[in-house]
């Protein structure tokens, strides 16, 4: 299968057609392609451009690849391999047909509850994997970073199940701890304390986001935005959020008990991940759905 006459031709690419772009980054471009040897076997490549970054985001870039290489989750988008030229360097990652959930949201205007809890409860499974397992916080959890397979039919309230959701892009993320082991601070016995905090510290920002996700896909808006920066930071840092009418009115007590406590100033006070899954509204199922664990 010949390469798609409007589509450019990357060096050592050859081994993938280029089919369309299906995202755009600052230094990046995420086309979807397929194997040249069997045009089924469809994959997203994600092409960043090493000629627009200086020495710190190219550093970075390898971070990238080097986390993403480690990483083998239902629920995180597969790594399946890599490669680089002098300008270029080049990740080939699972395709993710749904594209990103950021897209059902704006068409939905919001999630009903069911299918908000799927969706994030996928999420919270990648970020468990993430932060408990691996030692690794993401950094940069948010819509456009949730790819989903879609489940055949439609998404909507009388489906709540949209199928299954990865999360995307480690652009940002970080290793904590130094290495990761099984279990994390396992073999830091004499880490003195304000390196285990943090820790705490910074797994928590992937809690903040999944507060933020969450209030997003019920109530169908950000938590905290402002035209202005300034008000907007200052909303943040004070987490100053509202559950307005009439969008919040039909929410039920236990989302928003959630949500406050993911949406915590102070990194210590909101939950953590266990703490996220133990939760009453994370536990429950949904009436049409038979219960389940
Ligand atoms: P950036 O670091 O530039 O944000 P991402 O890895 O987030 O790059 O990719 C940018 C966009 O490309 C995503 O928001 C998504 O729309 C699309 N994309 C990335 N990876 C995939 C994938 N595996 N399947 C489908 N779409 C993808
Ligand atoms: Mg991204």
């Amino acid at each position: 299968q010949p390469a798609k006459k409007d589509m450019p031709n990357y060096p050592g690419l050859e081994r993938w057609s280029l089919i369309e772009k299906i995202g755009d980054g600052a230094f990046s471009t995420v086309y979807r392609a397929s194997d040249t040897k069997s045009e089924f076997n469809e994959v997203a490549v994600k092409v960043m451009r090493k000629y627009e970054m200086n020495d710190k985001q190219k550093q970075k870039l390898v971070k990238e690849v080097e986390i993403a290489r480690k990483l083998k989750h239902d629920n995180v988008v597969q790594l399946i391999d890599s490669s680089e030229t002098r300008q270029y360097s080049y990740m080939v990652l699972e395709l993710c047909p749904g594209g990103e959930l950021y897209h059902q949201i704006t068409q939905l205007t919001s999630l009903d509850e069911s299918l908000s809890r799927n969706v994030i409860k996928q999420v919270a499974k990648a970020v468990k994997y993430l932060h408990e397992t691996m030692g690794i916080v993401h950094r940069d959890i948010k819509p456009e970073n949730i790819l989903f397979y879609p489940k055949s039919g439609t998404v909507g309230p009388e489906e709540s199940n949209i199928g299954v959701v990865k999360l995307a892009d480690f652009g940002l993320s970080k290793m904590i701890c130094g290495v990761p082991t099984m279990t994390p601070c396992g073999t830091m016995g004499y880490a003195a304390p304000e390196l285990c905090r943090e820790q705490k510290y910074t797994t928590g920002v992937d809690m903040w986001a999944l507060g933020c996700l969450l209030y997003t896909m019920l109530g169908g808006f950000p938590p905290f935005y402002d035209e202005d920066f300034q008000v907007m930071a200052r909303k943040v840092l004070r987490a100053e959020y509202t559950f307005a009418s009439p969008n919040w009115d039909p929410i039920s007590p236990e989302a928003k008990d959630l949500i406050s406590g993911l949406l915590a100033v102070r990194p210590e006070e909101r939950l953590n991940i266990k703490e996220f899954l133990a939760h009453p509204w994370i536990r429950q199922t949904s009436e049409s759905q038979p219960p389940s664990e």
